[in-house]
């Protein structure tokens, strides 16, 4: 009797060492995370529509991240992450704003700041330099950033540049970034590095800083322009494919096609993460 005795608590003993298997998988959940991105483009008070928030449904977005557990974070946190630097909140969430309106200046910067959110604005040059070159600048209805702005923003711990072309940023004759009909790869290739490059330079001569980060024009991406930004050094690219960023640390894997939830301001905030199923 004892000795069956014996043999049970033996093997209870020797079955707990497999129990402690969950030492594996704690390990395993610390180094993964699941992370939610936005993407917003205008915020006005005039108007609401697919590409336009009130000002009063992204404060109502913000209050209820923070109040679901969110951490704001950068897209550049998620290149660091997934290149085995650093780490992430658990629960983590990136905000883009897409096309450098400059009502992202006038009505969300004050908004992130008093919130203490991050937020990762993606910049088109043509818009850029029109407005700034116009001198009709600084209104919220349709202006896009200056040079000065996105210098004032990329200063600000609150915000980060991306690059969302120079002028690629149409549906004809190129589809965004797109390769055209008849184009070879050559001349795509030199297209495209030309109009990306004119970008980086401006930020660069005009803002004294570069980015790594690439949203695509209307979500449009194939090998061969994932192949050629990265050989220009972009490290992160933000689609329009929807879902939520399944990462690893230390595995760049995901950088390739970042998801991301279009935030259209015809929901109120309850009704977007309803239907995003996001809790
Ligand atoms: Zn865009």
């Amino acid at each position: 009797m004892k000795k069956i005795l014996f043999l049970i608590l033996s093997a209870i003993f020797v079955f707990s060492g497999f129990l402690n298997i969950p030492n594996n998988v704690v390990l395993a959940q610390d180094c993964q995370r699941d992370v939610l991105i936005l993407m917003y483009h205008s915020v006005l008070k005039s108007k609401k529509g697919d590409y336009i928030i009130s000002p009063d449904d992204l404060k109502s977005d913000l209050l209820w991240l923070k109040n679901h557990g969110y951490e704001s974070i950068f897209v550049s946190e998620i290149i660091d992450y997934c290149e085995g630097k650093g780490d992430l909140p658990e629960k983590s969430v990136a905000i883009t704003f897409d096309d450098g309106h400059y009502n992202n200046f006038y009505y969300a910067k004050p908004i992130f700041e008093v919130m203490n959110f991050k937020a990762t604005i993606n910049i088109v040059g043509a818009y850029t330099e029109y407005s700034t070159n116009s001198g009709d600048i600084d209104n919220p209805n349709y202006s896009h950033l200056t040079w000065n702005e996105i210098k004032e923003l990329q200063q600000n711990e609150h915000f980060e540049i991306g690059n969302h072309t120079y002028n690629m940023h149409s549906l004809k004759p190129r589809y965004g970034i797109a390769k055209t009909q008849g184009e070879n790869s050559e001349l795509y290739r030199k297209h495209l590095c030309e109009d990306v490059g004119r970008l980086e330079k401006c930020f660069q001569d005009k803002c004294g800083f570069t980015t790594n980060i690439f949203a695509y024009p209307f979500g449009k991406y194939s090998n061969e322009s994932y192949e050629i930004l990265s050989s220009l050094g972009f490290k992160a690219f933000l689609t329009c494919n929807e879902g939520i960023n399944h990462l690893i640390k230390g595995e760049n894997a995901k950088l390739k096609e970042l998801k991301r939830y279009n935030r259209s301001g015809l929901f109120t905030t309850e009704a977007f993460f309803k239907k995003i199923k996001i809790s």
